[in-house]
């Protein structure tokens, strides 16, 4: 690519490593020319498939609303931060490499309780007791006895 300082064509890649967890590439780069150094970051362009609510809507992918789904299920809760953020972007990931163009957000749902019965019980409980209908309580109750039977 072109020096963002002097336009030269030649710039060449000093230093090269993974970051992400793996999902991006950091380039250290310097021009040939002029000798400045910049960084540029590589990745794959995913798209992330549309909601489509109960109601049938449609709506876009929106982060923020998952992150605030785990901060309300995860309130006061010991898990930090950088759990939630590798939580959501295995989420993410799943989603963007799941190949449809669509998803239910009864499937993200499910995700998101995968995730917090991994992080936290409590949460995973909180979460649940919100987003599953009633013919499901059944079958969660179920589960919970089974959670408090493990400890
Ligand atoms: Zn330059």
């Amino acid at each position: 690519m072109h020096c963002p300082f002097c336009s030269a064509q030649d710039t060449k890649v000093i230093d090269s490593r993974l970051v992400a967890d793996g999902y991006q590439i950091r380039r250290r780069r310097e021009c040939l020319q002029c000798h400045e150094r910049f960084t540029t970051f590589e990745m794959a362009e995913l798209v992330t498939p549309k909601i489509v609510k109960n109601n049938g809507n449609r709506e876009p992918f929106n982060e923020d609303k998952l992150r605030a789904g785990f901060s309300r299920a995860l309130e006061k809760r010991p898990v930090s931060e950088e759990n939630i953020e590798n939580a959501i972007s295995r989420i993410i990931h799943t989603l963007q490499t799941s190949g449809e163009r669509e998803v239910s957000s009864k499937l993200v749902g499910t995700l998101v309780m995968n995730e917090l019965k991994k992080l936290d019980k409590v949460a995973y409980i909180r979460f649940a007791s919100v987003y599953l209908s009633f013919d499901d309580i059944k079958q969660f109750s179920d589960e919970i006895d089974k959670l408090q039977r493990e400890g």
